[in-house]
């Protein structure tokens, strides 16, 4: 032990990452050296970026490359890197701890089943710490490209819970790691299985990457080049195989599965780029969290510039991952630069427009992987409507719900497909919002538009309601809400309903008027029922029953708003309160009717020990 040798304890999530990690990541551990060749592709890319401003960063040494040696004997593999290195402090920080937010709570999410946790820690990300799988101890040698030679570090740790690290001294810039792997994973050691490893999973590693020969012959380099290592986005779309797209991916992603689709696009004229964007087959542990970063791999003419900048893209597709490559923007743009640079502005709209596309042609060549894609990012793309207006009218056309005609809970139908379904003299898309499908399906208010075979998107997502709110219409066909008042239907109206109103049904409407007054607002003879007694009515302008329970639980207070109850004056219960000449009666049953309405249309009774009351005094009645 040398006299500046320190023994840290690693950070708690990382003990348990590692712990899992082994178990789950096992027969998936062939990953690792992906993970490494990705770490050291980021610091060539973060030192090339600093030497803009800083050239003696880089100073004689300018080729940047990963160079990799395999010992069979020893079972030692090597990967070295002459990027930007790590001082002390870094070693410390990074090799020790998650700075990732929301670990904690990833953890908490893990089963312990390897499976299932093998895909939550492929979102996650493992890096560095995957070396573990295959290593018994990992031993990194680093020196930061700003320090002197005397300042290099040496870190190491079997992985057990603890690592040392100390001061060495190292001439050479940037990071060298050794694993000495596991009597099981000795094949790790062997160079074709590198070569092959590194074809796999790093072609398109934008550096260099090299072997160490086994056998030199005279006067050749002792050194293979075993990746294409040119920028995979900037190569013609023709020469670029699926898979290639693919295992790019999950480089820039850090995913373990294929992505969904993709969109790669070059796009000259007034602001100049190149777009590779992804559509992942999984949602990441973080998608709910705002706080956690997202967006794209910034670069400006191949030298990358930052990790996940997030201007180019709006919030509601937070999803997407890939790449983008500016020929406009200067090399020492800074994220405050971005925020107010017009350029980002122009291709913020064109990447938007092309992502949206994508998602568009998805849907049109491959509805299965649509529907997948619906089911895991479907609610962030409702939230854009609201927030890029602009493209509204894209966007409603992406959104799916389920129907009356779709006959499940799965949302499939989309609007241009409700459209084409409309029955004659129909020109609005109907809807109901309620608080489960079940709900929904079952509402007293579908009633007259079944009868006349109009079909209704059923809406039971919580935030439904809010964005009904934002979309208004589509074309010149509007979106109506079938539960407000004013509702105008196509097509035949029942019988019933049609025939004029008479003066005892009037008399009825007054009476219910008169013991309901402090509950609604209006009593009106229905067009929309065909079964059930009655519905409550809410005017165009009235909170639903989702948004005032949003509010509720933000504690808002809430508007009052009183509703129109419609009754259907063809049904027995009405018919037996006209009969009704007992006026305590009436009023129980009155309220029942009420009490009912309520019920269907999902929301809460206001007075459930009352309308209990009621209902076991007609049953002991019936008992009688
Ligand atoms: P991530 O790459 O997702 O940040 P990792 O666990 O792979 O997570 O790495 C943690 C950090 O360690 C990196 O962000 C980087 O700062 C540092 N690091 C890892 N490998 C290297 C390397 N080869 N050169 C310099 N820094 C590195």
């Amino acid at each position: 032990m040398t006299a500046n040798e320190q023994t840290l304890g690693f950070q708690t999530e990382v003990k348990q990452l590692l712990h899992l990690m082994v178990h789950a990541l096992y027969s998936n551990r062939e990953i690792f050296l992906r993970e490494l060749i990705s770490n050291a592709n980021d610091a060539c890319d973060k030192l090339r970026f600093q030497s803009l401003d800083r050239p003696e960063l880089l100073g004689d040494d300018t080729t940047l490359s990963v160079h990799l040696e395999v010992d069979k004997d020893t079972k030692e593999l090597v990967i070295r890197d002459n990027g930007i290195g790590m001082t002390r402090e870094d070693a410390i920080t990074h090799l020790g701890t998650i700075a990732k937010s929301g670990t904690a709570e990833f953890l908490k999410g893990l089963t312990g089943d390897g499976k299932k946790d093998a895909n939550l820690i492929g979102q996650f990300g493992v890096g560095f710490y995957s070396a573990f799988i295959v290593a018994d101890a990992v031993t990194v040698l680093s020196r930061h490209a700003s320090v002197e030679s005397s300042e290099g570090v040496r870190w190491h740790s079997s992985g057990d819970g603890e690592y040392t690290v100390s001061t060495i001294d190292r001439p050479a810039r940037g990071t060298e790691i050794r694993l000495t792997l596991k009597e099981d994973a000795a094949e790790f050691a062997e160079g074709y299985r590198i070569r092959h490893l590194v074809t796999k999973y790093s072609d398109h590693v934008a550096i260099p990457v090299y072997l160490k020969k086994d056998e030199v012959k005279d006067d050749e380099s002792p050194w293979e080049q075993v990746n294409q290592a040119t920028a995979l986005w900037m190569r013609p779309r023709t020469d670029v195989t699926d898979d290639e797209y693919k295992a790019f991916y999950k480089h820039v992603a850090h995913d373990f599965s294929d992505p969904l689709t993709w969109s790669h696009h070059r796009v000259e004229g007034k602001t100049e780029y190149t777009g590779l964007l992804y559509v992942p087959s999984r949602a990441p542990y973080d998608l709910w969290n705002r706080e956690s970063p997202r967006g794209l791999k910034l670069y400006v003419q191949r030298v990358f510039i930052m990790d996940r900048a997030e201007e180019f893209l709006p919030l509601y597709l937070r999803f997407i991952r890939g790449v983008i490559d500016s020929a406009d923007l200067s090399l020492n743009v800074s994220r405050e630069i971005l925020q107010k640079d017009s350029h980002v502005d122009s291709m913020k709209s064109a990447v938007t427009r092309r992502a949206l596309d994508m998602l568009a042609k998805l849907a049109k060549d491959d509805p299965d992987a649509y529907q997948t894609f619906w089911s895991l990012f479907g609610e962030c793309l409702k939230e854009g409507p609201a927030e890029d207006y602009q493209n509204k009218d894209r966007i409603i056309k992406l959104l799916r719900f389920a129907s009356t005609h779709s006959g499940d809970e799965k949302q499939t139908v989309g609007v241009e497909a409700y459209l084409e379904r409309m029955i004659e003299g129909q020109k609005d898309i109907y809807y109901l919002v309620a608080e489960s499908y079940a709900n929904a399906l079952g509402s007293p208010y579908l009633e007259a538009l079944k009868a006349r075979g109009i079909e209704v998107l059923l809406l039971s997502d919580r935030i439904d309601e809010w964005l009904m709110g934002h979309l208004h219409a589509f074309d010149d066909h509007n979106f109506v809400d079938i539960t407000r008042d004013g509702l105008e239907l196509p097509g035949e109206a029942p019988v019933e309903s049609a025939k004029k109103e008479t003066k005892a049904q009037k008399k009825l409407l007054s009476r219910l008027k008169e013991v309901l007054a402090d509950q609604v607002s209006e009593v009106k003879r229905s067009q929309r029922l065909t079964d059930s007694a009655a519905v409550l009515v809410l005017s165009q302008d009235d909170l639903g029953p989702q948004m005032r329970q949003i509010m509720e639980a933000a504690g808002q207070s809430l508007p009052v708003s009183k509703p129109t109850l419609e009754v259907n004056v063809e049904h027995g219960l009405l018919k037996r309160l006209d009969r009704e000449t007992d006026p305590a009666r009436f009023a129980e049953i009155a309220r029942l009717v009420f009490d009912h309405a309520q019920l269907g249309a999902g929301g809460k009774l206001d007075d459930a020990p009352g309308y209990l009351r009621r209902v076991n005094a007609l049953l002991i009645e019936l008992t009688d």
